[in-house]
């Protein structure tokens, strides 16, 4: 579903992601894992060209993402569902106005289907009974979700996370998770970014281990937690215990 090939960034003479090589099958959820500044980030934003690739190419389901451009990128990126560490909801739009707005305005949506798309979606994620609420009366966990619906209205092939838990209180990181284990089991493709290994452990086909910019490691997480061949990795997760 999503191929990434060769692909390298470089910021300036700066190089942070060198010959980077990951398919992700259709439903299949593969977790990233990393130390800071090891281009992970990096790497989700350029699966939608938030960051332009310096080289090497990326296929959402058999079509070039790295060959679009203008309309035909606008489209693209529509198949790509992003979720950040903050939730970017309209402050002064309702729970529903902001799941329905990019669907109205760049899927041009009839307004009733997109209402009802909407209202499907939230009801997804647990938050059907909050549609007429302002963002700013949810929690940071219910917002987090909200931002997943949102996301999700569109009608993604894939769905990237990038550390979507991090910025929550511990005692809300349960339900966004909850959510993304969900989806799993709906069949959504996902990559996902993130710190949370126990739910690496339960949730995920392939864990893929980054540091400098290069993956250094991947396989199932028995294997990537339980038998990690690299020094690099042993490091990394020592320093987490
Ligand atoms: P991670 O998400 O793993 O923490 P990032 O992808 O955010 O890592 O960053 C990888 C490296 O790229 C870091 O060294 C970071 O400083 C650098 N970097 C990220 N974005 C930019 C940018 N816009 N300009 C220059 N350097 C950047
Ligand atoms: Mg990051």
């Amino acid at each position: 579903m999503l191929e990434i090939n060769k692909l390298e960034k470089q910021f300036g003479d700066v190089r942070v992601l060198t010959s980077i090589d990951l398919n992700v099958e259709a439903g299949e959820l593969v977790f990233v894992i990393g130390p800071s500044g090891s281009g992970k980030s990096t790497m989700l934003r350029c699966c939608n060209r938030l960051e332009e690739p310096t080289s090497g190419s990326i296929l959402l389901d058999g079509e070039h993402v790295t060959a679009c451009h203008g309309r035909a990128l606008d489209r693209m990126r529509l198949k790509i569902g992003m979720v950040f560490q903050g939730f970017h909801l309209y402050p002064h739009k309702s729970v529903l106005a902001n799941v329905m707005l990019a669907q109205v305005k760049a899927l041009k949506r009839d307004k009733a289907v997109a209402q009802a798309r909407a209202m499907e979606m939230l009801d997804t994620v647990g938050l059907a009974h909050k549609a007429d609420a302002m963002p700013g009366e949810l929690s940071g966990g219910q917002q987090q979700r909200v931002a997943i619906a949102r996301a999700l209205a569109l009608d993604p092939k894939v769905m990237l996370f990038d550390e979507p838990t991090s910025a929550l209180d511990p005692e809300l990181v349960g339900s966004v998770l909850k959510v993304m284990k969900q989806l799993r089991e709906q069949g959504m493709t996902m990559v996902v970014v993130s710190h949370e290994m126990e739910f690496a452990r339960e949730a995920a086909d392939r864990v893929v281990f980054m540091d400098g910019g290069v993956v250094v490691e991947s396989g199932p997480p028995e294997q990537i937690f339980g038998n990690p061949s690299s020094e690099r990795l042993r490091a990394f997760l020592s320093r987490l215990r």
